[in-house]
């Protein structure tokens, strides 16, 4: 089975092109039967933010990739999974390429380092370290010993170009003129990104890099490093780029209604961990069938790295909220009661406490879920299954001002009078109910329906009334009418 790994740095939260990443690693690893695995790349200080690793876990877990190895799974053989804990193994692979002159120390001062990058951009020559210290004499690093220094691996002179294979761009070949001696350990004795990753993925016997595209100009670098220390390079596999619908690259501001890309935020929204994956997994892979849907173990069944797309994607949030609709009923048909669960914590979260038990709650969440395919929003838009309408709300005014108040008391009667006579409790009761009464107040179906809407919700929009009024059922409806007879 392969071996993969998911290698955040945890300078940010989770977003979605991360979890595709995720996504893409785990696929194959429970394709192929292998492992996947977590690994959290804080070497670069500077840059962590501070509870970035506790979101990116908690996103994946909310998402149920769940790994094999990571920071909070010990495995003695291959842990720690954090960098800053693995310094001394990057340091110790550092003096391995001094000793054997695949790298060489380098005491340029980041002054220096500035002046030659300002005189290359005038003389218009590569912008790259310039070599100042390549070749300086043994006896020359013993007279300098005790100064700050980086570790730079040396471009080897005679071959003239490196050539890697990538399972989706196909032989990449990077001209060693572009390429200059990087850093591989910096003066403060941390290791740059370059090095830790190739150490890493080396130790932890990583058969598969899946990554993002943004890597790919890094994957010379590492490559040569895996020659250098005479290491198999694992196989590379960068996914394709992701671009808005402006085709410009995906930025962590897009996403609807500016949510952003942030996991968190779509979690928070309402969006459900099978719908979001469904979505980001098409973004460079298409599932085989004419089928958009996939749920997990279609995915997994089906996924296979000959099928990634080399064009970029592009991300059409449109597309994720019609698979939000698509899963969402696939759910109310097959576990209503997780999202009754979620409907309660989304009622305690806007202030309604009395809400009705699973049975009612289940009979909401199925008469909505036409219309509203996210938990979250449903205290805030269909508030009268919990509270009396508020008639002074300004749909309500509106409603009310498109209306004769003369019929809006005279329809309360009948519908009242109507009640008493025939005991409604089902749609098709109260449809009835609509169909006898619209004549006896001398006023079209039509205009009873907008009464009643009126009445029982004070909302324009929602589900069929007679449906809505069902599910309230008499007595509530009773209450809300009896206040407008006329
Ligand atoms: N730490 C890198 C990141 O933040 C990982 C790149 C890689 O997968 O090699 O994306």
């Amino acid at each position: 089975g392969a071996r993969v790994r998911f290698a955040p740095s945890p300078t940010g939260a989770l977003h979605l092109g991360g979890l595709r990443t995720a996504l893409y690693n785990h696929l194959l690893a429970r394709r192929t039967g292998g492992s996947f695995l977590l690994r959290i790349e804080d070497t670069d200080q500077s840059r962590l933010v501070p509870g970035a690793a506790d979101d990116l876990m908690r996103s994946l877990k909310w998402a149920g990739l769940h790994y094999d190895e990571g920071p909070d799974k010990p495995n003695s053989k291959y842990g720690p999974y954090v960098q800053s804990l693995r310094l001394d193994r990057y340091r110790a692979i550092a003096n391995d390429l001094l000793r054997s002159g695949h790298a060489y120390k380098c005491y340029c001062t980041p002054d220096r380092l500035a002046a030659a990058k300002a005189e290359a951009a005038k003389a218009g020559t590569p912008p790259g370290y310039d070599g100042h210290c390549r070749h300086l004499s043994a006896a020359e690093h013993q007279r300098r010993e005790g100064e700050p220094y980086v570790v730079r691996y040396r471009i080897p002179e005679a071959v003239k170009a490196t050539s890697f294979h990538d399972v989706v761009f196909k032989t990449i070949t990077v001209d060693h003129t572009t390429l200059d001696d990087f850093v591989l350990l910096k003066s403060d004795g941390w290791p740059t990104y370059h090095l830790a990753s190739v150490v890493d993925d080396h130790l932890m016997e990583i058969s598969h890099v899946l990554r993002g595209h943004e890597w790919l100009p890094s994957t010379p670098k590492h490559e040569l490093l895996y020659r250098a220390l005479g290491w198999d390079a694992p196989m590379w596999v960068h996914l394709p780029l992701l671009l808005n619908m402006d085709r410009k690259k995906l930025s962590k501001r897009d996403g609807n209604d500016g949510l952003g890309t942030f996991v968190s935020r779509f979690k928070d929204a309402g969006y459900h961990p099978e719908s979001l994956l469904n979505f980001v997994a098409l973004m460079g892979w298409t599932p085989r069938g004419a089928t958009e849907v996939v749920a997990m173990d279609d995915m997994i069944a089906q996924f296979s790295l000959e099928n990634l797309h080399l064009a970029p994607a592009v991300v059409d949030f449109d597309r994720l909220d019609w698979l939000q609709k698509v899963h969402f009923a696939k759910l109310v048909a097959e576990d209503p009661a997780r999202l009754v669960a979620e409907l309660k914590d989304a009622l305690k979260a806007h202030g309604i406490e009395n809400m009705g038990d699973d049975g009612y709650l289940q009979r909401v969440v199925t008469l909505i879920s036409t219309r509203l395919h996210r938990i979250p929003e449903i205290p805030a838009k269909s508030p009268y299954f919990w509270t009396d309408p508020n008639y002074d709300s300004p749909d309500a005014v509106a409603m009310r001002g498109s209306m004769k108040s003369a019929q809006l008391g005279m329809i309360a009667r009948h519908v009242l009078d109507h009640m008493v006579e025939t005991n409604p409790t089902t749609a098709a009761d109260f449809n009835a109910l609509i169909a006898a009464v619209a004549p006896r107040a001398g006023v079209s179906k039509n205009v009873t329906m907008v009464a009643l809407r009126y009445m029982v919700t004070a909302t324009r929009v929602g589900a069929g009334i007679a449906d809505t009024m069902a599910v309230l059922g008499r007595e509530v409806v009773e209450r809300r009418v009896a206040v407008h007879v006329g």
